[in-house]
């Protein structure tokens, strides 16, 4: 790893929310690098940061200050629509409360994120079945989420963030909402995307969850500690 450059770069990364007259800064100074390869388990206790920094990794927010290198190219001062479409073709995202949309069949959910990369609709098809046969779900491609467990639910989600094919998967506490079983099952999915070259950054606090990734990074009041 050595001589391997980052896939993501970040130095002295800070982010101040700002409500009205009240100003809160959540990050003060962040480092941290992510390669091609890994998988983290973002620790720390409960208003560390964690998500806030999830959030800019996956260009869902932007740093008040800092350097975010994304693939050799600075990214935290990109336009709306740069990022937009960053985020849909670099990153993809699982988050504990599953997201998924409940009028739309598991396959149609899954298909989702490629109507944005505009990609045909019936190779939209082929790549959301194809993401969910690999997670399991094979048997239950018409089925709607309320007919689905928590576990099936959160696989859904991992075949959605999947079918972009995107260069690194977030996920904030996956197992957050799930039995120990479902959990069990999840881990072991992203354990199997990682082996097979996924870049995966999870944020949790569970011990058992981290004990899956290769690495840990510690967060506590707003630093990588
Ligand atoms: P963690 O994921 O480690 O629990 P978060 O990044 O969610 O931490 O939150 C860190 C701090 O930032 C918390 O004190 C939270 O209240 C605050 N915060 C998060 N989002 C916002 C926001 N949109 N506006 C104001 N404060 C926020």
């Amino acid at each position: 790893m050595a001589n391997q450059k980052p896939l993501l770069s970040m130095r002295n990364i800070t982010k101040t929310y700002k409500s009205g007259e009240v100003e809160t800064q959540v990050l003060y100074g962040v480092d941290l690098d992510v390669y091609a390869g890994d998988f983290i388990a973002l620790m720390g206790p409960s208003g560390s940061g964690k998500s806030t920094l999830m959030h800019i990794m996956g260009f869902l927010d932007r740093p008040s200050s800092g350097q975010y290198i994304f693939k050799d190219r600075e990214v935290s001062g990109l336009s709306d629509d740069d990022l937009a479409r960053l985020r849909g073709h670099e990153v993809g995202f699982v988050f504990q409360a599953f997201h998924l949309l409940p009028r739309l069949t598991v396959t149609e959910n899954v298909m989702m994120p490629l109507i944005y990369a505009e990609v045909p609709e019936i190779e939209r098809r082929r790549r959301a079945i194809e993401a969910l046969t690999s997670v399991g779900l094979g048997e239950r491609l018409d089925f709607y989420p309320s007919q689905l467990s928590g576990g099936q639910k959160q696989r859904v989600a991992i075949a959605r963030a999947l079918v972009t094919d995107p260069s690194i998967i977030f996920a904030d506490e996956p197992t957050g909402n799930l039995d120990s079983k479902s959990s069990d099952q999840v881990l072991d999915i992203l354990r199997d995307l990682n082996k097979e070259g996924r870049t995966i950054v999870m944020v949790t606090h569970e011990l058992d969850s981290a004990a899956v990734a290769k690495k840990t990074v510690r967060m506590k009041d707003g630093l990588v500690a």
